[in-house]
């Protein structure tokens, strides 16, 4: 991969000023390694009326197999969040634009301290691309480029030169020419079109790719006729696509299970509360729920995320107690959300009592900036919903990054089953379940999660504690320890967080 960027100038703002500009001196051609491979950067020609710096890009492959291959593999306890957050396959030009952004971050972001006067003003600048990937062609890439004060070459790259017959490659000469633009501008808009180009099916996966955009893309985007195509294919290849594609499959998946008319066997009971008897048990989805908010409060919690909060019934019940300020119900499933809605008449309460509530649709399999910063979080019957592998991303998501000072985890006890007198002997609780823990299954999990991510955790029955075979569901009270919660108040960089 290969562009260069070039201006011009004269004696009084010598086009040299490009090295001050771009933090790299034109005398002197360097080398930086990524763990893709090695970015160049050199000057072809700089002299006071045109200097033209090259940015050459030597991709490892090896490396790049590797990092696709090598991880997220075997039976490490991480293995499944390093799939999920480190593997990276690349595009090539996303990979151009990885490089630009990590070769010349101050430039990209307009400071020089050298020449601030230049960085502010626009220069004449030539950017040339000599093989560019542009699925869509020249035409998108006109539609791309020229909104943003850019003139446009763009040729269609020939296939093979010697046999015209076979037509145009997906690869395009690309040159933009301006005087209007920053450097800093010009920068930016590569860093985001050219993997929006690029339309290989790669993406890599962090959760902070619409933050990335949105600061890339401020002052030009917003305005862009393109800003939705732009948006949806930049965030696909990077980063959504996975995300949309597992919610997808998680969602028809659930949509199948929800429409098989298996229920949960322990919310099978009728729930038609006011009328209970002495003699009718209470069910056992009311002793959960009952369990929870008295853990809550004793938690002091007041701002909760109930997450995996289905149709919504915890909801209610927190809506109905003043204590709690705020209530995020987060789940995977549409349906599920609206059937929420719906039970809490959403549109017809106060807007004060509206305004404690929100429903937000994500997968709790992904790291999520809007669940960071609660009190609590509730997990109640929902991880024996995640297969065993994806379970570290779910314990990463909530215990390492949206770090809860409390967290309650409640989840079948298997032992318990043999007391259902309707469940064959064998079976799980709901044809969704993925697995169902002993005891001692899901006090081993619950403890090396509370040690992986700083926290002390202290174990709840719910329900008839047998004697033998213990309480139908068992709960895990997490709260964050005093020594986390101090790096917490210091603010640990993401990365102490994740290996924390
Ligand atoms: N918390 C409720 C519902 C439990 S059923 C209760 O206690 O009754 C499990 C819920 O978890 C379902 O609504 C399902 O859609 C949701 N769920 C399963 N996997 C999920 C995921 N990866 N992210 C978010 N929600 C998920």
């Amino acid at each position: 991969m290969f562009l260069t960027i070039s201006t011009s100038g004269d004696a009084a703002h010598p086009a040299t000023d490009l090295g001050y500009l771009l933090h790299k001196h034109p005398d002197k051609a360097q080398r930086f390694s990524t763990s893709y491979g090695t970015a160049h950067v050199f000057y072809p020609e700089a002299d006071d009326r045109r200097c033209t710096a090259a940015l050459l890009l030597e991709i490892d492959t090896m490396a790049l197999v590797r990092r696709g291959k090598g991880k997220g593999r075997g039976g490490a306890p991480d293995a499944a969040l390093a799939q999920y957050v480190n593997d990276r396959p690349y595009a090539a030009s996303s990979l151009l634009a990885v490089a630009l952004s990590g070769v010349f971050s101050s430039a990209l972001r307009g400071v020089c301290n050298a020449r601030p006067e230049r960085a502010a003003a626009p220069l004449p600048l030539r950017i040339e691309v000599p093989a560019l990937p542009a699925r869509g062609g020249p035409d998108l890439v006109r539609r791309l480029f020229e909104p943003l004060g850019w003139a446009v070459t763009a040729e269609p790259v020939a296939l093979d030169t010697e046999f015209p017959e076979w037509g145009d490659s997906r690869y395009v000469r690309l040159v933009l020419e301006s005087e209007t633009l920053t450097l800093a501008e010009a920068l930016r808009h590569l860093y985001v079109l050219l993997p929006v180009l690029d339309d290989a099916k790669h993406y890599w996966v962090s959760s902070d790719e619409v933050d990335k955009l949105l600061r890339a893309g401020e002052g030009w985007l917003p305005g862009h006729p393109e800003q939705k195509l732009i948006t949806s294919r930049y965030l696909s290849r990077r980063w959504s696509l996975t995300r949309q594609a597992r919610e997808r499959l998680e969602l028809v998946r659930l949509a199948e299970a929800d429409d098989s008319g298996v229920e949960e066997i322990d919310n099978a009971v009728p729930e038609d509360t006011g009328t209970e008897t002495e003699e009718k048990p209470t069910p056992l989805a009311v002793e959960r729920r009952e369990a929870i908010l008295a853990a809550l409060s004793e938690a002091g919690a007041a701002r909760v995320l109930d997450l995996g909060c289905g149709q919504g019934q915890l909801v209610q019940a927190l809506l109905k107690d003043a204590r709690f300020t705020e209530i995020v119900g987060v789940d995977v499933s549409m349906r599920a959300l609206t059937i929420a809605a719906r039970r809490l008449r959403l549109d017809r309460v106060s807007d004060r009592q509206a305004a404690r509530v929100q429903l937000v649709q994500g997968s709790l399999a992904y790291t999520d900036k809007r669940l960071k910063g609660y009190d609590a979080a509730v997990l109640s019957e929902v991880i024996e919903h995640l297969d065993l592998p994806r379970l570290p991303a779910l314990e990463y998501a909530v215990f390492g990054h949206a770090r809860p000072r409390t967290v309650l985890v409640t989840t079948p006890n298997v032992e318990y089953n043999v007391r259902w007198e309707t469940l064959p002997a064998g079976h799980v609780r709901h044809g969704d379940h993925r697995f169902e823990w002993t005891r001692e299954e899901f006090r081993t999990w619950a403890a090396a999660v509370a040690g992986r991510y700083g926290y002390d955790v202290a174990f709840v029955p719910v329900g008839p504690d047998d004697p033998e075979v213990g309480p139908p569901t068992q709960m895990a009270t997490f709260v964050m320890n005093v020594a986390a919660m101090k790096t917490e108040k210091a603010g640990p960089t993401e990365k102490e967080a994740r290996t924390a």
